[in-house]
């Protein structure tokens, strides 16, 4: 359950420098007060003045210092009143938490904020990042008026890449700044329709999924990852390595696949290594194939070490003869495309391939084939 919030969207964007004293924030959010007081945070700063907070005046009072204590005196008429030292201290919105919280009930990858550079008036909150190598800036604004609205919206597209921009509300947001928004296929969300108090902490409006709120954007920019067909890649989450994957073979053009909690099973034009004249596993395949024996074979070696030190010479470079220079040069090519193949699938940086003993290599990553299917 996650309570709407009325006052406090369109209060962030009112409130000059998200800063005030304690009275002002809570008159200014009502009962939503209680529901962001831990991110009013009190500066060192205190107010030169404030606004009357008594109904119907719309007086400025001066606070004055005198003897010690803090008198809030006003020009028009209305009594002068003392006041405590945190009552006058300037309390200011902390953006870095209140972000972070926003992040997290949005799914994304946070980060500490921090301001854009070049860009006044908005913060990079975080990435949105659904797979490894898809990774989108996620930028917090709290502009209240279209033309910064529009120029927060023309500094970020400057930067040309998508991205999505979270404000409190619609409110400011002008029709160039919209368009500008479609043509660079970014997203706007606006947080009075999607975020509310979820038991002391800011969270997703019932009704609404971190996965539905980014649907169209994760459409126009993220590839569908296929299981069969044509070449794709794999929904590998941010973060993997390949010591996270294993690859086990089924059968001659089929592997499971598990990487990072995430288990597929695919065949060789799934995993973009089909020949394209005749959609036969390409070398590269029969490369991975041939590896995924070699182990199997390696725990068999005992029983037949004849098989044992065939497969192992065909990997091991050291090893290999004069004789055997050409097949070896070819399968090092192959070794290398294999690699290539491998890190534009799985979307992993770095070598998939390690080397071992005596100049030979083996894979990073746990390859093998079930008992039965070779
Ligand atoms: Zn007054």
């Amino acid at each position: 359950m996650s309570r709407r919030l009325q006052r406090l969207w369109s209060a962030l964007e009112q409130v000059p420098d998200l800063a005030g004293v304690p009275v002002e924030w809570r008159s200014l959010l009502g009962d939503d007060h209680e529901a962001v007081a831990r991110f009013l945070l009190p500066t060192r700063r205190i107010a030169g003045s404030v606004k009357s907070t008594s109904p119907g005046r719309t007086c400025i009072h001066e606070i004055r210092k005198h003897k010690g204590e803090y008198l809030e005196v006003c020009p028009d008429g209305c009594e002068t009143a003392t006041r405590s030292r945190d009552e006058v201290t300037v309390h200011r919105l902390d953006v870095a938490g209140f972000a972070r919280e926003i992040a997290a009930s949005l799914g994304l990858e946070a980060l500490p904020a921090e301001a854009v550079p070049n860009v006044a008036g908005v913060w990079k909150i975080g990435d949105y990042a659904p797979f490894a190598k898809y990774r989108f800036p996620v930028c917090l604004t709290f502009a209240g008026e279209p033309e910064i609205l529009g120029s927060v919206v023309d500094g970020l597209a400057a930067r040309s890449e998508p991205f999505i921009l979270i404000a409190p509300t619609r409110s400011a947001l002008g029709q160039a700044a919209a368009d500008l928004l479609k043509r660079t296929d970014s997203l706007f969300l606006s947080l009075d329709e999607l975020v509310g108090d979820g038991d002391g902490r800011l969270s997703l409006l019932d009704g609404h999924t971190a996965a539905g709120v980014f649907a169209e954007f994760h459409a126009a920019h993220v590839p569908q990852p296929k299981a069969e067909g044509g070449t794709a890649f794999f929904p590998t989450p941010p973060g993997v390595q390949w010591t996270d994957l294993a690859i086990v073979f089924k059968d001659a053009h089929t592997v499971s696949v598990s990487l990072g909690g995430i288990q597929r099973v695919l065949n060789y034009t799934a995993m973009g290594m089909a020949n394209r004249k005749n959609r036969s596993p390409n070398k590269q395949w029969e490369l991975l194939y041939e590896l995924a024996q070699r182990n199997d074979l390696l725990r068999q070696s005992r029983k037949d070490p004849s098989k044992y030190v065939a497969l192992e010479d065909l990997t091991n470079e050291h090893a290999a003869n004069k004789q055997r220079g050409n097949r070896r040069d070819a399968h090092r090519k192959q070794k290398q495309l294999l690699a290539e193949a491998l890190r534009q699938f799985f979307k992993i940086d770095g070598d998939p391939f390690i080397l071992s003993g005596k100049g030979g290599w083996s894979t990073r990553f746990i390859l093998t084939a079930e008992e039965g299917s070779l």
